[in-house]
This record gives structure tokens, C-alpha cells and sequence, in this order.
């Protein structure tokens, strides 16, 4: 079922609103591997005359760009480690989206008066 369009939301029966957020949190990925930031492809030129980086684009490195307490922060990613960065993006990214429907299903059975 989908009913994430608001049209689709406002026509579906109460029981399918409240199947959907069983199906939801019955799905939710994982919690405790989460990242939020986005990465960033960095080119520096290391500045050794002989290098080969002189005429191309320099040495590429991958940076974890996140922004917390007004802050942000740009971290090393060793390449190793820049799938597991991946995954905790892509689960957060997957959390944020069930999120807002899970949150927009409890306004539409709110609006219902619905509330169990
Ligand atoms: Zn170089």
C-alpha cells in the first residue's frame, strides 16, 4: 500500500492509516548506526615541486562534512571506512523519511479523532 501522497492519505480507510504504521515501525533500519553529514571530495595539492599532483588535481581525500552546535565539522574518512559511513547515511537518511510519514499518519488520526 501506498498512501504516502496526501490526496491518497486523506481517502484511506482509518485501518489502513494504522496498517501502515505497524508496516512502518516493523521496517525501521537500525538505530544505533546513524550518520548525519554529507561527503565531501577534497583535492590538495601537497606542495612537493616533483609531484604529480603540479599539473593535475591534486590529492583526492574523502571528508565527513556535519554540522552540529552551530558547528561544522569536516573529518577525515579513511577509504576503509567509507562504506560504513555510507550505510549509517543511508539509515539515516531512511529513518528521516518513515519518520515524517509515521509523524503525518498521527496527524491524519488525529484529524480522525482516531487516537487508540
Ligand atoms: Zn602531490
Amino acid at each position: 500500500m501506498n498512501i504516502s501522497d496526501k490526496s491518497k492519505m486523506r481517502k484511506a480507510a482509518t485501518q489502513e492509516l494504522n496498517e501502515r504504521k505497524a508496516q512502518i515501525l516493523s521496517t525501521l533500519p537500525s538505530m544505533d548506526h546513524m550518520i548525519h553529514g554529507s561527503l565531501i571530495t577534497r583535492a590538495i595539492k601537497c606542495g612537493k615541486p616533483n609531484c604529480r599532483c603540479v599539473t593535475g588535481d591534486g590529492h583526492k581525500s574523502l571528508y565527513l562534512s556535519s554540522f552540529y552546535h552551530g558547528q561544522t565539522g569536516m573529518d577525515y574518512v579513511p577509504a576503509a571506512w567509507e562504506p560504513w559511513i555510507r550505510e549509517g547515511m543511508k539509515n539515516y537518511e531512511a529513518i528521516k523519511e518513515l519518520l515524517l510519514e509515521l509523524t503525518e499518519l498521527n496527524l491524519e488520526l488525529f484529524r480522525r479523532r482516531k487516537k487508540e
